[in-house]
């Protein structure tokens, strides 16, 4: 089966929520639950001012830490924004980019995800790149074709060997947040035409080597039901990460 050719990545997102004392504490209490627990990679993404208190509070465990988002320019008059060279400076190993978060209530399109996405890459962080249709583009039948472009999009410029530093994230925005979650069966869906836009982009062996995670109300309940399906590699998860009961028995899900 493909689904073995990848290591699942369960990713934790914490949005704008913990401070550094709270992320101490907070790893300090999941490092032990989750230790030797190597069948998937553990990432969490926190916010910026934690990522330091993060990193050292992971130092030596199989959990790794990710920033929320990251500039485009390397430097330069950008007030209030963070380059890719900081975040690789203060240890983080990955960024999520493009999430609905970022692009409704911060004007993110896919072109600056696209830029995003060739700056953290280049500069050696690993990406999870967010993509997913509305309520409104589901219910027209458009999901495939927004889906689709979104990837394209974000990866223009991305070669084969920069790929092999991309997550993707399929996450429909109409589950972020809601406690509505898509059924194992729609996430399998895009998920599966996701790898098959990458296989033409790029090739099948590229496309199978991919990680493909779901995101979007995943918690300790359902996440095993949809981390069965072939073609969902893991998951981005929000809500269920700030518990480390809850994001662990996840992690367990994902072994
Ligand atoms: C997310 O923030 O990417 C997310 C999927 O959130 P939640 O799990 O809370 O729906």
């Amino acid at each position: 089966m493909n689904k073995n050719l990848r290591k699942p990545v369960i990713a934790g997102n914490w949005k704008m929520n913990m401070t550094p004392a709270k992320t101490a504490a907070f790893i300090e209490e999941l490092k032990v639950k989750v230790a030797g627990k190597n069948e998937c990679d553990i990432v969490l993404c926190v916010p910026y001012v934690d990522i330091q208190t993060a990193v050292a509070s992971a130092k030596g465990t199989n959990v790794k830490i990710g920033a929320q988002n990251v500039h485009f320019k390397e430097s330069g008059a950008y007030t209030g924004e963070i380059s890719a060279e900081m975040l690789l400076e203060i240890g983080a190993e990955y960024v999520v980019i493009g999430h609905s978060e970022r692009r409704q209530y911060f004007g993110e399109t896919d072109e600056t995800v696209n830029l995003r996405t060739l700056a953290a890459l280049n500069a050696g962080l690993k990406v999870i790149l967010c993509v997913g249709e509305m309520l409104d583009e589901r219910e027209l039948g458009i999901t495939e074709e927004i889906v689709s472009m979104q990837t394209k999009i974000a990866l223009k410029d991305v070669s084969a060997e920069m790929l092999k530093n991309v997550i993707i994230a399929y996450e429909p925005v109409w589950a972020i947040g809601t406690g509505k979650t898509a059924t194992a069966e729609q996430a399998e869906e895009v998920c599966a035409i996701i790898r098959n836009v990458i296989a033409k982009l790029y090739t099948k062996a590229d496309a199978d080597a991919t990680v493909i995670q779901y995101g979007g109300s995943m918690n300790a309940k359902n996440a095993s039901e949809l981390l069965s399906k072939e073609n969902v590699d893991g998951g981005l998860i929000g809500g269920a990460s700030l518990k480390t009961e809850d994001f662990t028995i996840i992690v367990d899900a994902a072994q």
